[in-house]
C-alpha cells in the first residue's frame, strides 16, 4: 500500500488527484493522510469529495474515509471502465478538476467515454474551460488522445451552475512529446467574458490589456453569452504559438476591480512572452502525468512552481520513472520526464 502524506509541498487539492489518477492506472491502492493539510479549510471539500467519487465510480474502486471534511482516504482500485458519467458537484467547485482526476485513467483504455459535468467552468485557481480547450487537450492530442469538450453553461463562483460534456476517446499507449521551445506567436486574442453584466467592465479590462501589453483593439473581443444562472467576468488572454496555445486569465470577483481583474492575467502573459519558455507555470504541473504515462517527454518552462515540484514528487510515487527539472537559463527550466 503507497502511502501519501497530503501535507507535502503545495499541500493542495492536485496531490490526491494525481494519486487518485495514478492509482487507477497502476492497479496500486494508497492511504492519504494529512489531506489538503496547507490549506486554511483542510479535508476534502465537494470539489475533492466528488473527485473521489468520480475516480471510485470509474475505476469500481473502494474508497473508505470518503466524507466532506476527511482528512484520510484508502482507494483500492478496481478495473477502469470507459462509458456514460454525470457528475454533479453541488456547488460552484470546479469541473475541470474533477476532469483532471478521472481523464488520465479514461484515456488510457479503449473505448469512448461521455462525461457530463456539473459545478463551476471559471474558477479562480483552477484551468477555466478557455485552458482545456486551447491550450491543454490540443496537447493531448499531439500525444494521441482526442478529447472533445464543449462547455453548455458557464459556471461561475459562488453560484455554480455550469456544465460541460466531454468525450474522451481512449488509447492503450500515448506518444512522447517534446516541447524544447513554443515557436513563433502566430496570433494573440484578449478575450472578455461578461455573462449578467455591464458592458463598461470589458471596456476597462482591455483598457489595461492595451496599456499593459500593448495588444491593439483589433486582438480584441468581447462575448455576453447569458447561459449562465448568476453573474460572472473574466479576462482571457491567449497567446498561439506554432507548438503550443497559452492562455492566462484574470477571474472577475466581487469587490475586486476590473483593473486588477485585467492586470492579474497581463502581467503574466507579459512574464510568459519575456521568457523563452514553450510553456507557463500551470501547463506544466499538467503536462507531467501525460508525459509520465507516455514513458517519456520533456519541455521548458518558467520556474518551476510548487504545483509542478510536487506533482513530481506524487508521480515518482507510483510510477519508477526519472522525472527532473534542470535550469537552463535565469528565466527558463527543463523538465525531462523518463530517460533521455
Ligand atoms: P486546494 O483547494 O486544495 O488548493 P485545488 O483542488 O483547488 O486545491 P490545487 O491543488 O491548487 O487545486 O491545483 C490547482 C490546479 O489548477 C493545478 O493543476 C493548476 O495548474 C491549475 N490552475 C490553477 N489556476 C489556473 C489557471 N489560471 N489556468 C490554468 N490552470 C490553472
Amino acid at each position: 500500500m503507497i502511502t501519501i502524506d497530503g501535507s507535502i509541498g503545495e499541500g493542495g487539492g492536485q496531490i490526491l488527484r494525481t494519486s487518485l489518477a495514478l492509482s487507477l492506472i497502476t492497479g496500486k491502492p494508497f492511504r492519504i493522510e494529512k489531506i489538503r493539510a496547507g490549506r486554511r479549510s483542510p479535508g476534502l471539500l465537494r470539489q475533492h469529495l466528488t473527485s473521489v467519487q468520480a475516480a471510485a465510480e470509474i475505476g469500481q474502486a473502494n474508497a473508505a474515509g470518503a466524507a466532506i471534511g476527511s482528512q484520510q482516504l484508502t482507494f483500492t482500485p478496481g478495473k477502469i471502465a470507459p462509458g456514460e458519467y454525470h457528475f454533479a458537484i453541488g456547488t460552484a467547485g470546479s469541473t475541470t478538476l474533477v476532469l483532471q482526476t478521472v481523464l488520465p485513467a479514461l484515456m488510457t483504455v479503449e473505448g469512448t467515454s461521455r462525461l457530463t459535468l456539473e459545478g463551476g467552468t471559471h474558477n479562480p485557481f483552477a484551468p477555466p474551460f478557455e485552458f482545456l480547450e486551447k491550450a491543454f487537450l490540443p496537447l493531448l492530442k499531439r500525444m494521441g488522445v482526442k478529447v472533445d469538450a464543449k462547455l453548455v453553461n458557464y459556471g461561475f463562483y459562488p453560484a455554480g451552475g455550469g456544465k460541460l460534456d466531454v468525450t474522451i476517446h481512449g488509447t492503450r499507449q500515448l506518444g512522447q512529446m517534446e516541447l524544447p521551445t513554443r515557436g513563433e506567436v502566430k496570433r494573440r486574442l484578449a478575450k472578455v467574458v461578461l455573462c449578467h453584466l455591464p458592458r463598461n467592465i470589458a471596456e476597462r479590462e482591455l483598457n489595461i490589456v492595451q496599456k499593459k501589453l500593448s495588444w491593439p483593439k483589433k486582438w480584441h473581443q468581447v462575448e455576453t453569452p447569458t447561459n449562465a444562472i448568476a453573474p460572472g467576468n473574466f479576462v482571457s488572454l491567449e497567446i498561439e504559438c506554432e507548438q503550443v496555445t497559452e492562455i492566462f486569465t484574470g477571474f472577475g470577483e466581487r469587490n475586486v476591480a476590473a483593473e486588477a481583474v485585467a492586470d492579474q492575467a497581463a502581467l503574466a502573459a507579459r512574464r510568459y512572452l519575456a521568457s523563452e519558455a514553450a510553456v507557463g507555470e500551470y501547463l506544466a504541473d499538467q503536462l507531467l502525468l501525460p508525459m509520465a504515462l507516455a514513458g517519456r517527454g520533456s519541455f521548458t518552462t518558467l520556474p518551476p512552481s510548487r504545483h509542478t515540484i510536487t506533482n513530481i514528487e506524487i508521480i515518482k510515487k507510483f510510477l519508477d520513472l526519472p522525472i527532473t527539472a534542470e535550469q537552463t537559463n535565469n528565466r527558463v527550466w527543463r523538465i525531462q520526464v523518463g530517460r533521455t
